[in-house]
Formats: C-alpha cells, structure tokens, sequence
C-alpha cells in the first residue's frame, strides 16, 4: 500500500488500493452501504478474498471496481469516490476513452445524430438484425429501451422566445437547464421558464454546456474541465450582472454546487479572503451557523488539506462564488414563498402521488423543497417514498450498459417495492436518470416537480408533453 510520494504520480492501481484499506480499515461501509452500493460490496468482497483466502487482487478486479463507482454520492467520505475518480480519469489518460462510453454520455451529440439521422434510434429500437449488432457496438444492455430525442430540444424553443438575450427586471433568474431536460425532456425545461413568467420573473438562457457530470464519472479529465470551465464563465457572467442562478437537474447542482468547489476552501485565495490568522487555516463550519468556522492548525494540516484536488486548475474563488450563487429550482422557488412573493393560485389536482427525492438531492442537504411546493396545491395528494440511502440504481447511464443493468436493478429493488406498494397514480422526481429507471421498471407515468406545478398553474408546457418512452 502506497500512502507516499507526489500524489500526481500515483497510478490508478495504487489509488483504488489506498481506497481499499482505507474503507476496509475503517469497515462502516461493509453493512451500511451493503445494499446500496455495488462498489463498496465488490471493495469488502475482493479483500476478504484476498485477506482470508490469499487470492491477489488482480489489475482487472482492480479495474472493475472503479467501474462500479457512479458517484451517486451517497457514502458518507466524498474523498473516496472523489479519489476513485482520480484512478478512472488516470486509466483514461492510459487507455482512452472507448467510443461507446463516449457516445452514451455526450447528450447533446446523441441528440444531433438522432436529430440527423433519426433513422439511427428506429433501428436501435426496433430492427432486429442491425438494433443488435449497434447495441453491441454501444454496448447497452439489450433489454433496455432507449428514449426518444424530441423534434424540438429546449435550447431552440429558448432561442424563438428570444430567451437567450438578457432582458430587463429584477429579480431575474438565469436558467441553467442540464443536457436531459434540453434534450431529452424539454417539457421539463418549458414548464421552469412559464413557472418564472407566471411569477413576473424575467428568464435568461445563457449559452450552456453538458455540466460535465457524466464525463467525470467516466474519468475523462479533460472534458470535464473544459465543459466546467465553460459553464463557470457564462454563470458567473450572469451572477456579476445580478442574476439568480438556478438548475432544475440535481445532477448538475450536485456537479456544479457541491463537486466543483472541492478542496478549494483550503486554497491561499480563500484563506486570504477570511483573514485566515498566520498558522491557521479556516474552514467553513455550516453546521455551526451561518459565517461559522472550523480553525485548524496549518502545520498539522497543510500537507492534507491543500486545493489539490481534480478541480484544482480552476479558480478557486471562482468555484466558490459559483457554489454560493447557484440555487436549486425548487429552493429557490420555496424561497420566494417564504417572503410572499410566489403565486399560489393553482388549480386542484385530484391525483394521488408519490415524490422521490434522488441521491444527488439528498447529497445537497436542503431538505426536499418540491414536496413542500407540491403540498401547496389544492387536492394533490403528494408522499414522499423512499429512505435516506434509497436509490433507483441508474447511475446516470450506467443501467443502460451491458456489464452494470442487472447490478442496477438489483440496487433499485428496494425502492422498487415500496413505490409499488403505494400503488400510485404517477411518481415525481427531480432526476431523470431516476425517471428512465422507473419508466423502465414501474408501470406508472413519472413526472418532473416542475410540470407537476407548471401543470396547476395551467402553462402551456404541460399541454403537449413529449412521450419518452417511445421512438419517435
Ligand atoms: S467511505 Fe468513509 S465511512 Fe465508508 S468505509 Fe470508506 S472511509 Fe469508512
Ligand atoms: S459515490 Fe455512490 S457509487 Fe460511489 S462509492 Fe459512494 S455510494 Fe458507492
């Protein structure tokens, strides 16, 4: 085991075997993430094997493993699949990134093609000679069904509305929607922006890119980056000029609001910017209450705690300031109710549903701010279904791929059972990865929160919904 030397050296091999007695030393994971995690279940089994039954752990079981980490974010060290990152983008760097693997994550290529060549997803979908054999190619489990890309993605109804210039008011919120909701549900996308004009509030839709969350899962560091650094300029733009910065995805608000500003509160920048004494350095302490801090010894901690990590090339105070500006779409909805400036003339809904909050939710810590919202509307029976380490197992695109769909619905079982013990009449959830997964193993119609209440505020988006499910 290698704990030394310059950390930028390191193999990939030695990373996930530092991970491995670190987890195996400290064990909480073994039982507490038994059902729930398909790394941490292969991490106990490989090195129980190689403990009790002296079997080496191979570079290929090495590989494997890191393949199993989605960084849902559920574990409760975000150093660890932070570092099995770290060993996936260094794997990349040695092997690059296979077409397949590329091809799956990147959105808004899938979408031009298919918009290109929309021949391409009929034979995925239905051919059953050449589907098959491009399955293969793409390597996705043959009994997954594909969604469909819409005509029209969201960017380009932005662009006719004329959304994409800044326009006048304050407030005045700049929208950062994520790949899956331009996309794939642009439904989702329409609803935000007719919520925020219902409510008087100007709407911008700036420019914007993949937040890069799924080429991180990947290890592909250099896209990562680049789509990051992207996004970072276009948001902060919008934040210099005033703007409330919300998401609707809370993949890209885990990405762009929790991952991002990893380790940069221990850069010189942050630490001059809190008048950080000499020999001391000063970390944000939330749990003690707003402008609160934790202050360490530099000299016991500053080989450890340092700006280091996979962000580290961007500008901390940038990363920063991102992650203090941007908002969740329902929080910051909740937020305008609490000063009385939410509209609330919804219409009934006499629906029975069930809301899920999803990991990269959970991860944020700020509660479930849709579920307060929905409770809002007149005959809307809304519940929340599942528990604190309930996951629908997709891992953003994983479940699609051949060697991870059976593990991906063994994880999503347990959340499985308990929706379909409510037997409800849809569900509601924020992700839509969770939403492929229960589009493909429920029987009930799912929503986003937002056309859940673009629909009571009777906008125009909930009138043609797009219909995922099916190729078009
Ligand atoms: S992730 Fe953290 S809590 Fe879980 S086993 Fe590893 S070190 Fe322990
Ligand atoms: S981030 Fe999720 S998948 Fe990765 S180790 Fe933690 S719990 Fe497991």
């Amino acid at each position: 085991m290698s704990h030394s030397g310059d950390p930028k050296q390191r193999t990939p091999q030695a990373i996930l075997r530092d991970v491995m007695s670190l987890c195996a030393d400290c064990d909480t994971c073994r039982t507490m993430m038994e059902e729930d995690c398909a790394f941490f279940i292969e991490l106990y089994r490989l090195w129980d094997q190689e403990q009790e039954e002296k079997k080496p752990i191979t570079e290929a079981q090495l590989r494997y493993l890191a393949e199993l980490c989605t960084l849902c974010g559920l574990c409760p060290c975000p150093k660890i699949p932070m570092d099995v990152m770290e060993a996936k983008s260094r794997y990349i760097e040695q092997e690059g990134m296979p077409f397949a693997t590329r091809m799956l994550n990147d959105v808004p290529r899938m979408a031009r093609l298919c918009g290109t060549f929309p021949r391409l997803l009929k034979i995925l979908q239905s051919n059953s000679v050449l589907g098959p054999l491009l399955r293969k190619v793409m390597r996705i489990h043959p009994d997954r069904e594909l969604p469909s890309f819409p005509k029209e993605n969201f960017f380009q109804w932005a662009e006719q509305k004329g959304l994409n210039r800044r326009p006048e008011g304050s407030p005045r919120v700049t929208y950062f929607a994520g790949c899956t909701a331009g996309y794939l549900f642009p439904e989702v996308a329409r609803g935000a922006v007719e919520i925020l004009l219902h409510n008087g509030i100007p709407v911008h839709v700036p420019p914007q890119q993949c937040c890069g969350m799924p080429f991180l899962v990947e290890g592909d560091r250099e896209r990562t980056l680049e789509l990051a650094g992207a996004n970072l300029k276009q948001l902060l733009q919008a934040a210099h000029a005033g703007d409330d910065l919300v998401y609707s995805c809370p993949t890209c608000g885990f990405f762009l609001k929790r991952l991002l500003r990893e380790r940069a509160y221990y850069s010189d920048a942050y630490q001059q910017s809190v008048d950080a004494a000499e020999g001391e350095l000063k970390v944000p302490a939330p749990e003690k209450g707003e402008n609160q801090f934790w202050i360490l010894k530099k000299n016991m901690y500053h080989r450890t705690l340092q700006d280091d990590g996979f962000f580290s090339s961007i500008e901390p105070m940038d990363r920063i300031l991102l992650s203090d500006r941007l908002m969740d779409f329902g929080f910051y909805l909740t937020r305008l109710h609490a000063v009385g400036r939410l509209a609330t003339d919804f219409v009934p809904l006499p629906e029975r549903m069930v809301y899920f909050a999803p990991c990269h939710l959970r991860e944020q810590k700020m509660g479930r701010p849709y579920l307060d919202l929905m409770k809002l509307i007149p005959e809307l029976q809304i519940d929340p279904v599942g528990g604190e380490y309930d996951c629908c197992g997709m891992g953003g695109v994983f479940g699609y791929k051949e060697h991870f769909h059976q593990k991906s619905l063994d994880l999503g079982g347990p959340l499985m059972t308990k929706i379909r013990a409510r037997n409800p009449q849809a569900i509601v959830t924020d992700c839509i990865s969770c939403r492929l997964q229960f589009n493909h193993c429920l029987p009930y119609p799912v929503f986003h929160p937002l056309e859940i209440l673009a629909r009571a505020y009777g906008c125009e988006s909930t009138a043609r919904p797009h219909e995922p499910s099916r190729a078009d």
